[in-house]
């Protein structure tokens, strides 16, 4: 069961998990590493993440540098 009120908030490239992370309903910045997201992205891939823990870490990012 993922609960979409913490995903919000939670930087998966970092877990760090915070109300400041989600600066505003469509975008999300990370309060600890500063990285931007927008927050539908983020949701999913904290979705995505929590759902299907240990199945796969293949995640492709395309965001390797930065963060
Ligand atoms: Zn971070």
């Amino acid at each position: 069961m993922v609960d979409p009120r913490h995903t919000s908030q939670q930087y998966p490239r970092c877990g760090h998990a915070a109300r400041e992370n989600r600066r505003t309903q469509a975008d999300f910045q990370c309060a600890s590493c500063g990285y931007w997201h927008h927050a539908d992205v983020v949701g999913a891939k904290n979705v995505l993440t929590r759902g299907h823990r240990g199945v796969s870490r293949l995640s492709a990012d395309n965001t390797r540098r930065g963060g």
